[in-house]
Formats: C-alpha cells, sequence, structure tokens
C-alpha cells in the first residue's frame, strides 16, 4: 500500500466551470504537494453513462486537461493521465469482476439513484452495473491508500475495500507464504526481533499497539520491497499477502460554490461561470444575477440572506467587504450594481493567473499531450507491476 498515494479523477465534461474548481481542483492543487497524486481522465466511465454520444469525447479530454493545468495542476508534481491508455485499468476490472458478487454491486445507493435520475437513458447496461468495480480497479490498480471522495462517494471506498479484502482472501496465499515472509523479516534487520515480539503479542493477546508498532516497524524501513511489504503486513496478521491493499476515504467538504442563481453551480442548471469564461461574459452574468426580490427600487431595503449575490461574497469578498454588503443592503445605502462589483472583481482576480496558464497549452496543443503522454507512462509503469501481481496470484502469470 502506498500510504501517501491519492487517486482522483474527472469525466471529460469539456471546459470546467468555477463549481469545479471550488469543488475539486482546487484540493488537488494542494493536495499535489504533499502527496503522490495521480489525477485521471475518466473517460472510460464517460462511457458508462453516455456510450451513445462519443462524439465529443476528445475535445472534452483536451479542454478539461488545460483547465486543470490552468488551476495549477502541476505535472511535475502530479501524474495526469488517461485511464482508457493505461489499459490495466480495464484488465483489472475484467479480474475483479470474476470474484465480485453481483449483489454488491446491485446495491451500491447511487446505482439506482442514477438509474432513476438518468430515466431518459437505457441504463441497464452491465458497464453501468460495473462502474463502482471499475472505479475500485482505478483505485486497487495504483495502490492508492487515499481516495479524496464526497460524503455521497464512501460506499463506493467501501466496496472498494470489500472487493480489496476478497480478493486477497482468496489469492493471497501464496504456496511458500510463510517461507516468503520469513525471508522478508530478515530484511528488516535490527529490527526484525521488535517486529515479531509485537506480532506475538498482537496475535496471541490481540494488543491493537503491538499491532501499530509493528507497522510503523514496516513504514519506518528502507530496505523492503513492495511485495515483502505486503507480504509482512499479511504475516503480522496471520493472513495471507495483501496484494490489493485497501484504501481509505479522504473525507472532503462538499463544494460550497454556488452558482448564478443561488442553487449549486451545475452545468445541467445553466448557471454556471466557466474557469476561463471572458472577462465581458463575467460581468454581464453576475450583473443580470437575481437579487433580493424586495429591493424593487434602489431605495427599498433588502435583506442579503435571501440573496443568490451574498453567496458569491461568502467565496470572494473579504470581512470588511461583506460587513459594507449586510449594513449597505438593510438600509437601501448601497445598489445591488454597487454590491456585485466586488464579486465580479473577485471572480476576475481569481481568473487572471487561469488565463496565464493556459496561454502556452492553447497555443500550443501538443503540450497537453506530451503531458498526457508522459502521465500515461508513468501511470502505466505503476499498473503494470500490480497487474503482475494480480496475475501471478490468479494463476496467470504465465
Ligand atoms: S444589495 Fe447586494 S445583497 Fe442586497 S439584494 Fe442587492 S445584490 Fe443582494
Amino acid at each position: 500500500m502506498f500510504a501517501n498515494r491519492i487517486l482522483s479523477g474527472m469525466r471529460p465534461t469539456g471546459s470546467l466551470h468555477l463549481g469545479h474548481y471550488h469543488g475539486v481542483i482546487k484540493n488537488w492543487v494542494a493536495l499535489q504537494n504533499s502527496h503522490d497524486c495521480y489525477f485521471m481522465v475518466a473517460d472510460w466511465h464517460a462511457l458508462t453513462t453516455n456510450y451513445d454520444a462519443v462524439g465529443g469525447i476528445e475535445a472534452s479530454i483536451w479542454d478539461m486537461v488545460i483547465d486543470w493545468l490552468a488551476s495549477g495542476v502541476d505535472p511535475d508534481k502530479a501524474t495526469v493521465f488517461v485511464q482508457s491508455k493505461v489499459p490495466q485499468h480495464a484488465e483489472l476490472h475484467l479480474a475483479l469482476s470474476m470474484v465480485t458478487p453481483l449483489s454488491w454491486l446491485e446495491r451500491v445507493p447511487t446505482y439506482k439513484d442514477q438509474i432513476e435520475k438518468l430515466s431518459g437513458k437505457d441504463l441497464g447496461t452491465y458497464g453501468f452495473l460495473g462502474y463502482p468495480l471499475l472505479q475500485a480497479a482505478d483505485i486497487l490498480v495504483y495502490k492508492a491508500g487515499l481516495v479524496p471522495v464526497g460524503e455521497d462517494q464512501v460506499p463506493h471506498i467501501e466496496l472498494t475495500r470489500e472487493i480489496a479484502r476478497r480478493f486477497n482472501n482468496l489469492f493471497g496465499r501464496e504456496p511458500n507464504f510463510e517461507e516468503l515472509a520469513r525471508v522478508a523479516l530478515k530484511k528488516l534487520g535490527k529490527a526484525s526481533k521488535s517486529f515479531e515480539q509485537l506480532r506475538t503479542a498482537y496475535l496471541q493477546d490481540g494488543q491493537a499497539e503491538a499491532l501499530a508498532g509493528a507497522r510503523e516497524i514496516l513504514l519506518a524501513s528502507q530496505n523492503l520491497g513492495v511485495a515483502d511489504r505486503e507480504r509482512l503486513a499479511g504475516w503480522l496478521e496471520n493472513k495471507g499477502k495483501t496484494i490489493l491493499p485497501e484504501s481509505e476515504a479522504m473525507l472532503t467538504e462538499a463544494a460550497k460554490m454556488p452558482g448564478l442563481d443561488g442553487q449549486k453551480m451545475s452545468k445541467s442548471y445553466g448557471n454556471t461561470i466557466t474557469m476561463r469564461e471572458d472577462p465581458a461574459t463575467v460581468t454581464k452574468k453576475v450583473r443580470a444575477m437575481p437579487t433580493d426580490p424586495a429591493r424593487v427600487r434602489r431605495t427599498d431595503p433588502g435583506d442579503p440572506a435571501k440573496c443568490p449575490v451574498w453567496q458569491l461574497h461568502q467565496v470572494y469578498s473579504d470581512d470588511s467587504t461583506r460587513a459594507w454588503v449586510q449594513a449597505g443592503c438593510s438600509s437601501a445605502g448601497i445598489g445591488c450594481l454597487d454590491c456585485k462589483q466586488p464579486v465580479i472583481d473577485g471572480v476576475l482576480r481569481e481568473q487572471q493567473p487561469m488565463f496565464e496558464r493556459a496561454e502556452p497549452y492553447l497555443t500550443q496543443p501538443k503540450l497537453v499531450r506530451e503531458i498526457i503522454a508522459a502521465g500515461n507512462a508513468k501511470a502505466e509503469q505503476v499498473a503494470r507491476t500490480t497487474m503482475q501481481e494480480v496475475r501471478a496470484a490468479m494463476g496467470l502469470g504465465y
């Protein structure tokens, strides 16, 4: 397991809006400084619901990746790649499908929700039922320790953990496991004795501190390869080798980005500002935003709590501007267009570096292709190693 490794992805939806930026990508930009991040264009996933409208996928991929880069995703820090270009995602998905009970997929809460929500589409397909399994494969093929998700996605991570557990139980016992674990133990050097003592304390008396202490030794050891580390992790708990480690959900706060009408910003509500929307359109859109209906005339006082513009002040304004809005709105001391100007300024200020970062990729699209090609190769290197272990464990190592 790579405790510090993160896997996250987005379906290619074309140009992104500020809701995507505040809800997901800003978090990625922060995480890439502290974690080993894999950011994936989930193009296979786009097909699970849009298999009948594939024409725009490629253009959407490039537009979306440019928006990632414009936001500050840095390919020198994070691995940025396209899911379908790393064939091991599909391969592991197939391998896992052999051992995943149908009922596990049918009970995923989003399955029925989505079928109801997208009732105009025929989603009675295997691909749609299996998409949480594909997500599991996406995570497990990198042995990612952490997956940033909102509350609603936690059941998917739980499913991923169950599948990993089932896989390890079925295939984790190598014929000479004990012997291999003993060889790995020696590689711990001086710490091997403590590790063995802690293991005994855990197995005999169930001491949780002993288990934690032994895991720390494994984490700190410089001499172990991935396979030996996982062998010892399994041996420690008297289980087999952990081939596919269980990932943890990294809970992220729900996006707070309101749209132009006060609902959550979303393409389907038609209330978005795209990340690289031109300044004139941004100005026009914000100036046209609805306000507290009580403010019919400039002289009518209003209540910011009833106004979508106030919600954008929560994102873009500092305390003193917010105090100015509260006082000016409730006393009719300011007009709504006055009130909207700091929001317009805030959005334009946020977008400025995005335009600058996007510029070279727009003028030289080959730079984006090169970044993706390098990311694909790096991702595939990791995924290939996992699949070698998976194949060997499943008796397909020939
Ligand atoms: S002054 Fe500002 S907060 Fe008050 S209604 Fe107008 S736009 Fe909304």
